[in-house]
């Protein structure tokens, strides 16, 4: 009943915080009566007039003080979690890592990823391109898309590239392009002040927003269910007990983190902390990151997040490859076919 009763109290003072708020906002954009620019900077205000105004702002500002600190006195802790959530410097930064390579639907898939991202507070975008340069269409897409990013590129050599008639699982794919990514972070960053998460996150899944949520506050490694993983409906850690015990996967669950790339997000002082830590294209197929987690963590370590590994907010969707047949059908009848200056 208190509780209530303080809750409301709270609600009261704050609405009529804001009210203040507002009246000034108001009062400063429509002080003048004119509805254009000049009302917000009226150079044609008598002295007299911008005076009297500027001791009501200065009266308000004082109330607005007064009121402020009797919320702190009568609500110390609440205030305190207020102030928590406005000044964000201590929510950690979740530093994704996007290798990406250039293929017809590639500004299609950076573009879904992107706005996704865009909901995500302090999220910090390193996509790292499969290119010996850095292309102008990734170049000005990263430029307008909102995000906070780094664009770095490295070329796979042809040696570890996925043929075409190759299956796509055979060879790893990305590697060069995150341990750039890592190399980066390691660089920038100092493990004395760092403060965010990792996530491997390839340019063609989906994520539920959630997720970042999940792994903001990963104390080492995190770990969660991937939909849509390894030919079944969805692969996961194995939690029992608020432990993770082994991993439900039909490939290889013997492996010590037999999950997805998707499916954990590291600490970066822990990265910082172990540099020798990197993915390696010379591991055995589906070895990636069972590889790379070995060398910084123990299963028992692992924290188990989307309700104990009970829910799916990543998908390792995969994108079709786009069909371009009629572009050559045009070409043999003579047509010219598409603009290639229109940017696709
Ligand atoms: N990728 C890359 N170079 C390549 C192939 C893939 O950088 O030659 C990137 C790709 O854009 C994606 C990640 O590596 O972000 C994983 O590739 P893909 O989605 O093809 O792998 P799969 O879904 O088959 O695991
Ligand atoms: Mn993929």
């Amino acid at each position: 009943m208190f509780v209530q009763r303080s809750k409301l109290l709270f609600l009261y003072i704050s609405v009529i915080c804001l009210g203040i708020f507002v009246t000034i906002l108001t009062y400063a954009s429509i002080a003048g009566d004119k509805p254009d620019c000049q009302s917000v900077f009226p150079h044609d205000v008598p002295l007299q007039d911008l005076d009297s105004r500027q001791q009501e702002l200065d009266r308000k500002l004082s109330q607005l003080r007064d009121l402020e600190v009797t919320l702190r006195r009568s609500y110390p802790q609440k205030v305190a979690a207020i102030e928590q959530i406005v000044d964000d410097r201590h929510v950690p930064t979740i530093y994704v890592i996007t290798p990406t390579y250039a293929r017809t639907v590639q500004k299609a898939e950076l573009t879904r990823l992107s706005y996704t991202f865009l909901h995500v507070p302090k999220l910090h975008w390193i996509l790292v391109e499969d290119s010996p340069t850095k292309t102008a269409l990734v170049s000005q897409f990263l430029s307008r898309c909102g995000l906070t990013y780094t664009h770095l590129n490295v070329a796979t050599p042809p040696v570890f590239k996925t043929k075409s008639a190759d299956p796509h699982w055979l060879k790893p794919r990305g590697v060069l392009q995150r341990n750039l990514g890592l190399e980066w972070l390691r660089e920038h960053l100092h493990a004395d002040t760092a403060n965010g998460v990792v996530y491997f996150a390839d340019d063609d899944n989906t994520y539920d927003i959630q997720l970042f949520e999940e792994m903001r506050y990963t104390k080492r490694v995190s770990v969660w269910p991937v939909g849509l993983s390894g030919y079944l409906r969805y692969e996961s850690p194995v939690v029992t007990n608020g432990h993770v015990t082994s991993w439900f996967t039909y490939f290889r669950p013997d492996r010590a983190f037999a999950t997805d790339m998707a499916g954990f997000s590291i600490n970066v002082r822990l990265l910082l902390d172990r540099p020798e830590a990197v993915f390696k294209n010379t591991v055995r197929r589906g070895h990636l990151e069972t590889n790379l987690l070995s060398a910084i963590t123990t299963m028992g370590e692992l924290e188990p997040k989307a309700h104990n590994c009970t829910k799916v907010l990543v998908w390792h969707t995969r994108t079709e490859k786009a069909d371009l047949r009629n572009e050559d059908k045009f070409k043999k009848r003579g047509f010219p076919g598409s603009n290639p200056d229109i940017e696709v």
